[in-house]
Protein backbone atom coordinates (compact mmCIF):
# COMPACT_ATOMS: atom_id res chain seq x y z
CA UNK A 1 0.00 0.00 0.00
CA UNK A 2 2.14 2.62 -1.12
CA UNK A 3 -0.29 5.46 -1.90
CA UNK A 4 -2.69 6.70 0.40
CA UNK A 5 -6.28 5.03 -0.80
CA UNK A 6 -8.21 8.14 -0.01
CA UNK A 7 -6.67 10.48 -2.68
CA UNK A 8 -7.55 7.58 -5.36
CA UNK A 9 -10.80 7.73 -4.22
CA UNK A 10 -11.51 10.88 -4.67
CA UNK A 11 -10.94 10.71 -8.03
CA UNK A 12 -13.38 8.30 -8.20
CA UNK A 13 -16.38 8.53 -9.96
CA UNK A 14 -19.08 9.67 -8.28
CA UNK A 15 -23.05 9.80 -8.57
CA UNK A 16 -24.55 12.59 -10.67
CA UNK A 17 -24.51 15.97 -9.84
CA UNK A 18 -27.46 17.18 -7.57
CA UNK A 19 -28.18 13.58 -6.60
CA UNK A 20 -28.26 12.54 -2.87
CA UNK A 21 -25.12 11.91 -1.32
CA UNK A 22 -26.03 8.39 -0.61
CA UNK A 23 -28.16 6.81 -3.34
CA UNK A 24 -30.65 4.32 -1.69
CA UNK A 25 -32.67 3.46 -4.50
CA UNK A 26 -31.71 -0.53 -5.02
CA UNK A 27 -29.24 -0.78 -7.58
CA UNK A 28 -31.31 -2.47 -10.57
CA UNK A 29 -33.53 0.47 -10.54
CA UNK A 30 -30.80 2.52 -11.83
CA UNK A 31 -28.05 1.09 -13.42
CA UNK A 32 -29.02 -1.05 -16.55
CA UNK A 33 -26.04 -2.76 -17.62
CA UNK A 34 -24.54 -4.01 -14.76
CA UNK A 35 -21.41 -6.99 -15.41
CA UNK A 36 -19.83 -9.37 -12.98
CA UNK A 37 -16.29 -11.46 -13.42
CA UNK A 38 -17.38 -14.37 -11.11
CA UNK A 39 -14.92 -14.77 -7.86
CA UNK A 40 -14.51 -18.58 -8.54
CA UNK A 41 -14.53 -19.08 -12.18
CA UNK A 42 -13.68 -15.55 -13.77
CA UNK A 43 -16.82 -16.19 -15.78
CA UNK A 44 -18.41 -12.64 -17.10
CA UNK A 45 -22.26 -12.44 -16.52
CA UNK A 46 -24.84 -9.61 -17.15
CA UNK A 47 -26.89 -9.60 -13.47
CA UNK A 48 -30.23 -9.49 -13.46
CA UNK A 49 -32.51 -7.15 -11.71
CA UNK A 50 -32.85 -9.25 -8.06
CA UNK A 51 -36.12 -8.07 -6.04
CA UNK A 52 -35.56 -8.55 -2.02
CA UNK A 53 -35.22 -12.21 -0.91
CA UNK A 54 -33.65 -12.91 -4.22
CA UNK A 55 -29.99 -13.64 -5.27
CA UNK A 56 -27.76 -14.45 -8.06
CA UNK A 57 -26.03 -17.75 -8.84
CA UNK A 58 -22.86 -17.71 -11.33
CA UNK A 59 -24.43 -19.92 -14.33
CA UNK A 60 -21.07 -21.81 -14.57
CA UNK A 61 -19.31 -22.58 -10.78
CA UNK A 62 -22.47 -21.97 -8.92
CA UNK A 63 -20.88 -19.38 -6.70
CA UNK A 64 -23.28 -16.54 -4.83
CA UNK A 65 -22.79 -13.34 -6.96
CA UNK A 66 -25.12 -11.54 -5.07
CA UNK A 67 -28.10 -11.52 -2.12
CA UNK A 68 -30.56 -8.88 -2.10
CA UNK A 69 -31.73 -8.13 1.28
CA UNK A 70 -35.30 -6.32 2.32
CA UNK A 71 -34.03 -2.94 4.29
CA UNK A 72 -30.15 -4.17 3.82
CA UNK A 73 -29.33 -0.94 6.00
CA UNK A 74 -31.63 -0.87 9.17
CA UNK A 75 -31.33 -4.77 9.07
CA UNK A 76 -27.72 -5.22 8.90
CA UNK A 77 -27.53 -2.68 11.83
CA UNK A 78 -30.32 -3.57 14.06
CA UNK A 79 -28.94 -7.27 14.33
CA UNK A 80 -25.41 -5.30 14.65
CA UNK A 81 -26.27 -3.04 17.55
CA UNK A 82 -28.31 -6.44 19.25
CA UNK A 83 -24.98 -8.47 18.44
CA UNK A 84 -22.91 -5.94 20.54
CA UNK A 85 -25.16 -5.58 23.25
CA UNK A 86 -25.23 -9.63 23.79
CA UNK A 87 -21.23 -9.22 23.98
CA UNK A 88 -21.39 -6.85 26.54
CA UNK A 89 -23.79 -9.15 29.07
CA UNK A 90 -21.68 -11.86 27.75
CA UNK A 91 -18.57 -9.53 29.33
CA UNK A 92 -20.31 -8.82 32.34
CA UNK A 93 -21.29 -12.06 33.82
CA UNK A 94 -20.45 -15.02 35.18
CA UNK A 95 -19.71 -18.05 32.42
CA UNK A 96 -19.67 -21.35 33.72
CA UNK A 97 -18.50 -22.46 37.34
CA UNK A 98 -17.52 -25.58 38.52
CA UNK A 99 -17.40 -27.31 41.82
CA UNK A 100 -15.90 -30.89 42.84
CA UNK A 101 -15.30 -31.77 46.32
CA UNK A 102 -16.30 -28.42 47.93
CA UNK A 103 -14.01 -26.72 46.01
CA UNK A 104 -15.15 -24.81 43.14
CA UNK A 105 -14.54 -21.90 40.83
CA UNK A 106 -16.19 -19.54 38.31
CA UNK A 107 -14.81 -17.93 35.45
CA UNK A 108 -15.50 -14.91 33.58
CA UNK A 109 -15.68 -14.84 29.49
CA UNK A 110 -12.17 -12.72 29.52
CA UNK A 111 -10.56 -15.53 31.70
CA UNK A 112 -10.78 -17.72 29.05
CA UNK A 113 -7.79 -16.50 27.40
CA UNK A 114 -6.38 -14.34 30.26
CA UNK A 115 -5.40 -17.95 32.32
CA UNK A 116 -3.19 -19.21 29.49
CA UNK A 117 -1.11 -16.12 29.48
CA UNK A 118 -0.36 -17.71 33.42
CA UNK A 119 0.48 -20.37 31.66
CA UNK A 120 3.68 -18.99 29.56
CA UNK A 121 0.86 -19.43 26.39
CA UNK A 122 0.48 -15.44 25.48
CA UNK A 123 -0.21 -16.25 21.66
CA UNK A 124 -2.65 -18.93 21.86
CA UNK A 125 -4.48 -16.27 24.71
CA UNK A 126 -4.34 -13.32 21.59
CA UNK A 127 -5.67 -15.99 19.21
CA UNK A 128 -8.64 -16.41 21.54
CA UNK A 129 -9.12 -13.18 22.35
CA UNK A 130 -9.27 -11.95 18.89
CA UNK A 131 -11.29 -14.55 17.79
CA UNK A 132 -14.17 -14.67 20.10
CA UNK A 133 -14.06 -10.87 21.35
CA UNK A 134 -11.67 -8.37 19.57
CA UNK A 135 -12.26 -9.21 15.86
CA UNK A 136 -15.89 -9.85 16.15
CA UNK A 137 -16.73 -6.16 18.25
CA UNK A 138 -14.44 -4.99 15.86
CA UNK A 139 -16.53 -6.03 12.82
CA UNK A 140 -19.83 -5.02 14.75
CA UNK A 141 -18.58 -1.38 15.10
CA UNK A 142 -17.54 -1.22 11.54
CA UNK A 143 -21.08 -2.37 10.46
CA UNK A 144 -22.85 0.05 12.75
CA UNK A 145 -20.26 3.00 11.70
CA UNK A 146 -20.98 2.19 8.47
CA UNK A 147 -24.84 1.80 8.09
CA UNK A 148 -25.25 4.64 10.17
CA UNK A 149 -23.83 6.83 7.47
CA UNK A 150 -25.59 4.64 4.46
CA UNK A 151 -29.49 5.38 7.13
CA UNK A 152 -28.48 9.30 7.24
CA UNK A 153 -27.67 9.64 3.58
CA UNK A 154 -24.43 10.84 4.17
CA UNK A 155 -21.04 8.40 4.55
CA UNK A 156 -19.32 8.93 7.77
CA UNK A 157 -15.30 9.07 7.26
CA UNK A 158 -13.80 6.37 6.49
CA UNK A 159 -16.54 4.42 5.45
CA UNK A 160 -15.30 2.67 2.38
CA UNK A 161 -11.99 1.67 4.23
CA UNK A 162 -14.66 0.09 7.01
CA UNK A 163 -16.38 -1.08 4.03
CA UNK A 164 -13.34 -3.00 1.98
CA UNK A 165 -12.19 -4.33 5.50
CA UNK A 166 -15.20 -6.00 6.36
CA UNK A 167 -14.71 -9.31 4.55
CA UNK A 168 -11.52 -9.74 5.19
CA UNK A 169 -12.43 -10.32 8.77
CA UNK A 170 -15.53 -12.58 8.23
CA UNK A 171 -13.27 -15.58 8.09
CA UNK A 172 -11.28 -14.98 11.48
CA UNK A 173 -14.70 -14.39 13.96
CA UNK A 174 -15.31 -17.73 15.33
CA UNK A 175 -17.51 -17.23 18.02
CA UNK A 176 -19.84 -20.24 16.71
CA UNK A 177 -16.83 -22.46 16.99
CA UNK A 178 -16.35 -21.91 21.15
CA UNK A 179 -19.59 -22.06 21.64
CA UNK A 180 -19.24 -25.72 20.36
CA UNK A 181 -15.97 -25.93 22.41
CA UNK A 182 -17.64 -25.15 25.08
CA UNK A 183 -20.00 -27.45 24.66
CA UNK A 184 -17.27 -30.06 24.49
CA UNK A 185 -15.24 -29.21 27.63
CA UNK A 186 -18.45 -28.92 29.13
CA UNK A 187 -19.54 -32.67 28.12
CA UNK A 188 -15.97 -33.81 29.16
CA UNK A 189 -16.01 -32.93 32.04
CA UNK A 190 -19.89 -33.23 33.25
CA UNK A 191 -18.47 -37.06 34.72
CA UNK A 192 -15.83 -35.60 37.14
CA UNK A 193 -17.39 -32.42 38.57
CA UNK A 194 -20.40 -30.69 38.43
CA UNK A 195 -21.04 -27.83 36.22
CA UNK A 196 -23.46 -24.79 36.13
CA UNK A 197 -23.65 -22.41 33.30
CA UNK A 198 -23.82 -18.85 34.22
CA UNK A 199 -25.89 -16.37 32.45
CA UNK A 200 -22.91 -14.84 30.01
CA UNK A 201 -22.92 -18.73 28.61
CA UNK A 202 -26.41 -17.98 27.35
CA UNK A 203 -25.56 -14.42 26.20
CA UNK A 204 -22.75 -15.64 24.30
CA UNK A 205 -24.57 -18.22 22.42
CA UNK A 206 -27.06 -15.27 21.54
CA UNK A 207 -24.21 -12.88 20.30
CA UNK A 208 -22.64 -16.24 18.54
CA UNK A 209 -26.16 -16.35 16.34
CA UNK A 210 -26.78 -12.62 16.13
CA UNK A 211 -22.90 -12.39 14.80
CA UNK A 212 -23.20 -14.80 12.28
CA UNK A 213 -26.59 -13.35 10.98
CA UNK A 214 -25.12 -9.92 10.96
CA UNK A 215 -22.29 -11.30 8.83
CA UNK A 216 -24.93 -12.95 6.56
CA UNK A 217 -27.27 -9.60 5.97
CA UNK A 218 -24.27 -7.87 4.35
CA UNK A 219 -25.28 -6.76 0.70
CA UNK A 220 -22.18 -5.76 -0.62
CA UNK A 221 -23.55 -4.86 -3.75
CA UNK A 222 -26.41 -2.58 -2.53
CA UNK A 223 -23.58 -1.13 -0.19
CA UNK A 224 -21.11 -0.22 -2.91
CA UNK A 225 -23.68 1.26 -4.80
CA UNK A 226 -25.15 3.30 -2.07
CA UNK A 227 -21.50 4.65 -1.34
CA UNK A 228 -20.56 5.03 -4.92
CA UNK A 229 -22.77 4.38 -7.67
CA UNK A 230 -22.01 1.70 -10.32
CA UNK A 231 -19.56 3.19 -12.83
CA UNK A 232 -20.08 1.55 -16.54
CA UNK A 233 -18.43 -1.49 -17.62
CA UNK A 234 -15.01 -0.95 -19.52
CA UNK A 235 -15.66 -0.56 -23.65
CA UNK A 236 -16.04 -3.73 -24.90
CA UNK A 237 -16.55 -6.51 -22.30
CA UNK A 238 -18.30 -9.54 -23.38
CA UNK A 239 -20.58 -11.86 -21.54
CA UNK A 240 -20.33 -15.60 -21.43
CA UNK A 241 -16.68 -15.38 -21.44
CA UNK A 242 -13.62 -15.34 -19.19
CA UNK A 243 -12.48 -12.05 -17.77
CA UNK A 244 -8.56 -12.51 -17.83
CA UNK A 245 -8.48 -12.80 -21.60
CA UNK A 246 -10.31 -9.99 -22.09
CA UNK A 247 -7.68 -8.00 -19.75
CA UNK A 248 -10.71 -7.39 -17.58
CA UNK A 249 -10.93 -8.58 -13.56
CA UNK A 250 -13.80 -8.82 -11.27
CA UNK A 251 -13.14 -6.68 -7.79
CA UNK A 252 -13.57 -8.99 -5.19
CA UNK A 253 -14.86 -6.60 -2.74
CA UNK A 254 -17.22 -4.69 -4.74
CA UNK A 255 -17.35 -6.86 -7.74
CA UNK A 256 -17.37 -3.87 -10.64
CA UNK A 257 -15.45 -5.33 -13.57
CA UNK A 258 -12.26 -3.28 -14.32
CA UNK A 259 -9.89 -3.46 -16.90
CA UNK A 260 -6.14 -4.23 -15.79
CA UNK A 261 -2.82 -2.60 -16.91
CA UNK A 262 -0.80 -5.05 -19.36
CA UNK A 263 0.73 -6.56 -16.75
CA UNK A 264 -2.36 -8.10 -15.13
CA UNK A 265 -2.77 -5.48 -12.09
CA UNK A 266 -4.84 -2.75 -11.30
CA UNK A 267 -7.02 -0.88 -8.64
CA UNK A 268 -10.65 -0.77 -8.61
CA UNK A 269 -12.25 2.04 -10.07
CA UNK A 270 -15.17 2.05 -7.42
CA UNK A 271 -14.22 0.58 -4.00
CA UNK A 272 -9.66 1.24 -4.87
CA UNK A 273 -9.37 -2.25 -3.53
CA UNK A 274 -6.11 -3.49 -5.43
CA UNK A 275 -7.06 -6.07 -8.32
CA UNK A 276 -4.72 -8.97 -9.97
CA UNK A 277 -5.72 -10.96 -12.87
CA UNK A 278 -5.38 -14.38 -11.02
CA UNK A 279 -3.03 -14.31 -7.29
CA UNK A 280 0.64 -13.95 -7.80
CA UNK A 281 2.57 -17.05 -7.06
CA UNK A 282 -0.64 -18.51 -5.96
CA UNK A 283 0.28 -21.76 -6.20
CA UNK A 284 3.69 -21.93 -4.90
CA UNK A 285 2.51 -20.28 -1.66
CA UNK A 286 -0.43 -22.97 -0.66
CA UNK A 287 2.27 -25.39 -1.21
CA UNK A 288 4.84 -23.16 1.02
CA UNK A 289 2.02 -23.02 3.70
CA UNK A 290 0.54 -26.46 3.59
CA UNK A 291 4.48 -27.95 3.67
CA UNK A 292 4.51 -25.75 7.10
CA UNK A 293 1.16 -26.85 8.20
CA UNK A 294 2.32 -30.56 7.57
CA UNK A 295 5.21 -29.81 9.53
CA UNK A 296 3.33 -28.01 12.82
CA UNK A 297 0.83 -30.72 13.02
CA UNK A 298 3.55 -33.28 13.72
CA UNK A 299 4.60 -31.64 17.08
CA UNK A 300 0.67 -30.94 17.50
CA UNK A 301 0.05 -34.86 17.88
CA UNK A 302 3.62 -35.92 19.33
CA UNK A 303 3.36 -33.73 22.29
CA UNK A 304 0.58 -33.51 25.04
CA UNK A 305 -2.22 -31.06 24.05
CA UNK A 306 -3.45 -30.61 27.66
CA UNK A 307 -2.14 -32.18 31.18
CA UNK A 308 -4.73 -33.20 34.27
CA UNK A 309 -3.72 -33.23 37.15
CA UNK A 310 -6.37 -35.02 39.69
CA UNK A 311 -5.61 -36.32 42.95
CA UNK A 312 -1.92 -35.39 42.79
CA UNK A 313 -1.32 -37.48 39.61
CA UNK A 314 -0.65 -35.72 37.02
CA UNK A 315 -1.78 -37.25 33.42
CA UNK A 316 -0.89 -35.84 29.89
CA UNK A 317 -2.78 -36.08 27.15
CA UNK A 318 -2.26 -35.84 23.26
CA UNK A 319 -4.95 -34.98 20.53
CA UNK A 320 -5.83 -38.70 19.88
CA UNK A 321 -4.98 -39.82 23.43
CA UNK A 322 -7.86 -37.30 24.25
CA UNK A 323 -9.88 -38.89 21.77
CA UNK A 324 -9.40 -42.64 22.57
CA UNK A 325 -9.83 -41.42 26.82
CA UNK A 326 -13.25 -39.97 25.37
CA UNK A 327 -14.32 -43.26 23.68
CA UNK A 328 -13.50 -45.36 26.56
CA UNK A 329 -15.79 -43.02 28.68
CA UNK A 330 -18.85 -43.67 26.52
CA UNK A 331 -18.93 -40.14 25.11
CA UNK A 332 -18.96 -41.64 21.47
CA UNK A 333 -20.52 -37.95 19.93
CA UNK A 334 -18.02 -35.98 21.84
CA UNK A 335 -15.54 -38.14 20.39
CA UNK A 336 -16.41 -38.10 17.13
CA UNK A 337 -16.78 -34.09 17.49
CA UNK A 338 -13.01 -34.08 18.78
CA UNK A 339 -11.81 -36.55 16.15
CA UNK A 340 -13.29 -34.84 13.03
CA UNK A 341 -12.33 -30.99 13.76
CA UNK A 342 -8.69 -31.85 15.12
CA UNK A 343 -8.02 -35.17 12.61
CA UNK A 344 -10.38 -35.84 10.22
CA UNK A 345 -10.83 -31.22 8.87
CA UNK A 346 -7.49 -31.15 9.15
CA UNK A 347 -5.71 -33.78 7.30
CA UNK A 348 -8.64 -33.31 5.08
CA UNK A 349 -8.02 -30.29 4.07
CA UNK A 350 -3.86 -30.36 3.86
CA UNK A 351 -5.07 -33.42 1.07
CA UNK A 352 -7.51 -31.64 -0.47
CA UNK A 353 -5.56 -28.90 -1.21
CA UNK A 354 -2.29 -30.58 -2.17
CA UNK A 355 -4.67 -31.90 -4.92
CA UNK A 356 -6.45 -29.22 -5.92
CA UNK A 357 -2.23 -27.62 -6.61
CA UNK A 358 -1.38 -30.77 -8.14
CA UNK A 359 -4.19 -31.39 -10.72
CA UNK A 360 -4.63 -27.79 -11.24
CA UNK A 361 -4.08 -27.99 -14.90
CA UNK A 362 -5.70 -31.14 -15.67
CA UNK A 363 -9.08 -30.46 -16.30
CA UNK A 364 -12.54 -30.72 -17.76
CA UNK A 365 -15.43 -28.35 -17.41
CA UNK A 366 -17.22 -30.89 -15.45
CA UNK A 367 -14.17 -31.85 -13.19
CA UNK A 368 -13.48 -27.82 -12.66
CA UNK A 369 -17.67 -27.87 -11.12
CA UNK A 370 -16.55 -31.14 -8.50
CA UNK A 371 -13.40 -29.12 -7.88
CA UNK A 372 -14.61 -25.90 -7.41
CA UNK A 373 -16.93 -27.54 -4.29
CA UNK A 374 -14.51 -29.41 -2.91
CA UNK A 375 -12.00 -25.89 -2.79
CA UNK A 376 -15.67 -24.24 -1.53
CA UNK A 377 -15.66 -27.01 1.46
CA UNK A 378 -12.17 -26.94 2.38
CA UNK A 379 -12.10 -23.49 2.52
CA UNK A 380 -15.23 -23.51 4.89
CA UNK A 381 -14.87 -26.06 7.09
CA UNK A 382 -10.88 -24.68 7.96
CA UNK A 383 -12.18 -22.48 11.34
CA UNK A 384 -13.81 -25.36 12.74
CA UNK A 385 -10.88 -27.04 14.05
CA UNK A 386 -10.19 -24.57 16.51
CA UNK A 387 -12.58 -26.49 18.63
CA UNK A 388 -9.95 -28.33 20.44
CA UNK A 389 -7.83 -25.06 20.82
CA UNK A 390 -10.74 -23.51 22.75
CA UNK A 391 -11.32 -26.60 24.60
CA UNK A 392 -8.22 -25.93 26.30
CA UNK A 393 -8.56 -22.56 27.04
CA UNK A 394 -11.96 -23.22 28.25
CA UNK A 395 -10.81 -26.27 31.29
CA UNK A 396 -7.40 -24.45 31.76
CA UNK A 397 -9.67 -21.39 33.32
CA UNK A 398 -12.19 -23.54 34.42
CA UNK A 399 -10.54 -26.20 36.39
CA UNK A 400 -8.67 -24.60 39.01
CA UNK A 401 -8.84 -26.70 42.50
CA UNK A 402 -5.05 -27.28 42.99
CA UNK A 403 -3.80 -30.93 43.32
CA UNK A 404 -7.35 -32.20 43.65
CA UNK A 405 -7.79 -31.40 39.85
CA UNK A 406 -6.64 -28.69 37.37
CA UNK A 407 -5.93 -28.78 34.00
CA UNK A 408 -2.31 -27.19 32.42
CA UNK A 409 -2.34 -26.17 28.51
CA UNK A 410 0.38 -28.43 26.70
CA UNK A 411 2.98 -27.04 23.62
CA UNK A 412 0.34 -28.97 21.13
CA UNK A 413 -2.52 -26.49 21.88
CA UNK A 414 0.11 -23.50 19.91
CA UNK A 415 1.36 -25.87 17.28
CA UNK A 416 -2.23 -26.71 16.57
CA UNK A 417 -3.30 -23.84 16.76
CA UNK A 418 -0.90 -22.75 14.34
CA UNK A 419 -1.82 -25.52 12.11
CA UNK A 420 -5.13 -24.29 11.74
CA UNK A 421 -4.23 -21.04 10.88
CA UNK A 422 -2.10 -21.98 8.13
CA UNK A 423 -4.43 -24.29 6.94
CA UNK A 424 -7.24 -21.22 6.30
CA UNK A 425 -4.19 -18.91 4.95
CA UNK A 426 -3.09 -21.39 2.37
CA UNK A 427 -7.07 -22.17 1.61
CA UNK A 428 -7.23 -17.99 1.10
CA UNK A 429 -3.77 -17.74 -0.93
CA UNK A 430 -5.30 -20.58 -3.52
CA UNK A 431 -6.88 -18.81 -6.55
CA UNK A 432 -9.68 -20.93 -7.54
CA UNK A 433 -9.84 -19.09 -10.99
CA UNK A 434 -6.99 -21.26 -11.78
CA UNK A 435 -9.11 -24.44 -12.15
CA UNK A 436 -11.18 -22.56 -14.46
CA UNK A 437 -8.27 -21.72 -16.92
CA UNK A 438 -7.51 -25.02 -18.47
CA UNK A 439 -11.69 -25.80 -18.99
CA UNK A 440 -12.21 -26.09 -22.83
CA UNK A 441 -14.95 -23.45 -23.30
CA UNK A 442 -18.69 -24.74 -23.69
CA UNK A 443 -21.49 -23.31 -24.09
CA UNK A 444 -22.47 -21.44 -20.85
CA UNK A 445 -25.30 -19.29 -20.27
CA UNK A 446 -24.36 -14.86 -19.99
CA UNK A 447 -27.38 -14.35 -17.47
CA UNK A 448 -26.60 -15.96 -13.65
CA UNK A 449 -29.61 -18.41 -12.27
CA UNK A 450 -31.92 -15.89 -10.32
CA UNK A 451 -33.48 -17.75 -7.01
CA UNK A 452 -34.84 -17.10 -3.84
CA UNK A 453 -32.43 -17.19 -0.99
CA UNK A 454 -32.49 -20.11 1.39
CA UNK A 455 -32.17 -22.81 -1.89
CA UNK A 456 -28.38 -24.27 -1.94
CA UNK A 457 -26.84 -22.87 -5.04
ZN1 LIG B 1 -18.42 -18.77 -11.31
ZN1 LIG C 1 -14.05 -2.74 -6.07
Amino acid sequence: MAKPPSRLLDRLPTLPHGAPRVDRTPPEARARRRLRACAECDWVVLLPPLRPGEKADCPRCGHTLVKRHFRPAQRSMALALAALLALGLAMAFPFVSFSVGGIGNRIELPQTATTLIGFHQPVVAGAVILTIMVLPAVYLLGVIWLQLGLLREAPLPASRTIARSLAQLTPWMMADVFIIGALVSLIKIAGMASVELGISFWAFCAFAILLLMTSQSLDADWMWFSLAGEPRAPEGTRTGEAAAPQGLAGCHTCGLVNRLDTGGRGRCRRCGDRLRSRLPHSLQRTWALLVAAAVMYVPANVYPIMTTTSLGHRSPSTIVGGVVELVQMGSWPVAAVIFVASVMVPVGKLVALAWLCLVVHRSSELNAVTRTRLYRLTEFIGRWSMIDVFVVAILVALIRAGSLMSIEPGPAALAFGAVVVITMLSAMTFDPRLIWDGSPPRHSPTTPDRHPQGNSG
